[in-house]
């Protein structure tokens, strides 16, 4: 039964599919018709769009990592380059990252953890993935204490932070490269849907093959989930170390961010198979957009409010951070209230803490809650989300804009990621989804959007 339901998800890829190169040859319609089509269905701005991306995100990161540093961080102030190369290159930054990426792919191929499977691919094969992410977090916490308990160097992390971003930066662009180079290869079933349009730049960026190996190692699912993940927490550590080196020793306000963040990675890996049945998983290809995003934008963009607390802000007013606190949990509430009610939904429509739930009918089998969290607005996790972002940068004060961009990239990723499903969730049930978004109104804010 789940399958059939599983299929129509992979129709519409196929429909997208079917107008790609590689099937081309199979339609009579001509060469110039089927370009048109394939260039309306692009995403992020078609190929200028993900050529620009391609060259300003990572711009992006490093100006925002080089003006916010121990010496200032504001806005447009950028450090005096006294030591020229060596401030962006370091072999022991270099050692740090080959070692940190190696030792969480040693733990993602241990034999231990639940497996589970993931959607039918094209051919109607259902790929495994040993989920033993929480594992993972937990032996490289104790690696962690141990390394403290030895009295090991942590706080060179914090020290090289940027040589290390620089090193993830020129890895993510040549993983890349290896992966559209060997995706050419591939037959047109193991390529992504819309990564699969014969324009290199915008193949190379959205990902060209779906589901790319090394060995036993599903790269996407790995990098999605361990390496900037858990290199994000480990990082905030390392600050909180070198507060302590430092003799100053950690802010409440810088505690409390990496204790959230903390918090928000412990969740992401308890629930680890939840990606599983994501567009990031089961559409986007693994290329530029996902190993950028995963191994250099999440541990060196989101690690910039617990940098900015270390070495700017001492002193918050308990009150003020009781009061964060609160609306940070009231955020966490409703994100994991909310996906836990719909994945639950979805494996089970009767299970009693769903079953009084009213939803509507879809031409397959599947139903759509239209009451509970998803009845107040349609993406009620992205809502929660949001709010913790927010919450984070407010224990920064207001003495710079730059641990503000967490929020405000995330406010724009959501509202455009939301966009997306909703476009897949209109093609998968037509007048369904238009009668749910009559009952539903607002996208992710009640009574505002
Ligand atoms: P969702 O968890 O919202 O999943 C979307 C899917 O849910 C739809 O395609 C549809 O799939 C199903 N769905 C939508 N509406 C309903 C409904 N009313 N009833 C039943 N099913 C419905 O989206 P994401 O995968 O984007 O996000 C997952 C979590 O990850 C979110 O909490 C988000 O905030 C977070 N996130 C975090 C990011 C970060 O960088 N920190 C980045 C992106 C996401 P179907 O019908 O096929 O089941």
């Amino acid at each position: 039964m789940k399958r059939k339901d599983e299929s129509e998800t992979m129709k519409e890829d196929e429909s997208i599919a079917s107008i790609c190169p590689k099937t081309r040859n199979n339609h009579s319609a001509n060469e110039s018709e089927i370009s048109k089509k394939i260039e309306e269905n692009m995403e992020f701005g078609g190929i200028l769009g993900t050529a620009f991306n391609i060259v300003a995100l990572p711009a992006l990161v490093l100006f925002l990592n080089l003006m916010c540093n121990g010496q200032s961080c504001k806005f447009g102030q950028f450090p005096i380059f006294y030591n020229g190369w060596s401030y962006f290159f370091d072999w022991d930054a270099v050692f740090i990252f080959f070692s940190w990426v190696s030792f969480q792919a040693f733990l993602a191929l241990l034999p231990v953890g639940k497996i589970r499977y993931g959607l039918p691919l094209k051919d109607g094969t259902r790929l495994k993935y040993r989920c033993n992410g929480f594992i993972s977090l937990c032996l490289s916490l104790a690696a962690f204490m141990c390394a403290i308990h030895n009295d090991l160097p942590i706080d060179i992390v914090y020290n090289k932070l940027f040589q290390i971003m620089v090193t993830a930066l020129v890895f993510s662009y040549l993983m890349s490269l290896f992966l559209y180079i060997k995706a050419l290869s591939m037959p047109s079933s193991k390529l992504a849907p819309g990564g699969n349009t014969g324009y290199a730049i915008y193949d190379f960026f959205m990902g060209h093959e779906l589901n790319p190996k090394m060995g036993n190692l599903d790269l996407k699912f790995f990098c999605e989930m361990r390496p900037g993940l858990i290199g994000w927490v480990m990082i905030n550590l390392c600050m909180v170390v070198k507060s302590f080196k430092d003799n100053v020793g950690p802010s409440p306000a810088h505690l409390l961010v990496t204790i959230f963040q903390g918090l928000y990675v412990f969740d992401a890996l308890w629930f680890e198979d939840a990606i599983l049945t994501t567009m990031d998983i089961t559409h986007d290809g693994f290329g530029f957009m996902l190993c950028f995003g995963d191994l250099v934008w999440v541990p060196f963009l989101y690690t910039l409010q617990g940098k900015y607390l270390m070495n700017y802000i001492h002193d918050t007013p308990l009150l003020i951070l009781i009061g964060i606190s609160i609306v940070n949990c009231i955020g966490y509430l409703i994100f994991r209230l909310s996906n836990s009610q719909k994945n639950q939904f979805r494996q089970d429509p009767k299970h009693p803490s769903v079953a009084h739930l009213e939803s509507i009918p879809t031409a397959g089998k599947k139903r759509l809650l239209v009451s509970g969290w998803w009845g107040m607005c349609r993406k009620p996790n992205y809502l929660g989300d949001i709010i913790m972002s927010i919450c984070w940068s407010l224990t920064c004060g207001f003495g710079s804009i730059i641990p503000y961009f967490y929020p405000i990239y995330f406010i724009i990723l959501l509202v455009h990621r939301e966009k997306r499903d909703s476009m897949q969730c209109q093609k998968k049930y037509g007048l369904s989804w238009q009668k749910y978004c009559e009952k539903v109104k607002y996208r992710i804010f009640p009574y505002i959007y």
